[in-house]
């Protein structure tokens, strides 16, 4: 876990943050600057700096993301949701820890801007 990293730091309690869920593989917290009336993040506890750094060995665990983020989705009220990755800074990535955004509460437009 590097000793500067944001969401690291949220893991291991040293930044406080409103948890949604958690078990030993995987956190979920509401982003602090909430673009939808539901916006909550998924993380895996292991430290991937983001999407590309995902390996065959992580496989299971990013399935595991998406299922926890359904769960909270449907316990939260909005069985419609945007799932968002994003990848590197142009893809507005600001925190390089892997994490899945998801989104509801309102309506999506596509294209994203
Ligand atoms: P991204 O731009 O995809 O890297 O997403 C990072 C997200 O983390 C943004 O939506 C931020 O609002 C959110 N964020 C940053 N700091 C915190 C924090 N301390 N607690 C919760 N969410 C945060």
């Amino acid at each position: 876990m590097p000793d500067n990293c944001l969401f690291c730091k949220i893991i291991r309690g040293e930044i406080p943050a409103s948890k949604l869920y958690e078990d030993d593989e995987v956190l979920a917290f509401r982003d602090i600057a909430p673009q939808a009336p539901v916006h909550f993040l998924v993380i895996p506890k292991k430290h991937l700096s983001g999407p590309s750094a995902v390996s065959i060995e992580d496989e299971q665990l990013v399935g595991k993301l998406m299922r926890i983020g359904s769960e909270i989705a449907a316990k939260e009220g909005v069985p419609h949701f945007r799932v968002v990755f994003n990848n590197g800074s142009q893809a507005g990535q600001t925190v390089f820890h892997l994490h899945m955004h998801i989104l509801g509460g309102r309506h999506m437009a596509w294209p994203p801007g």
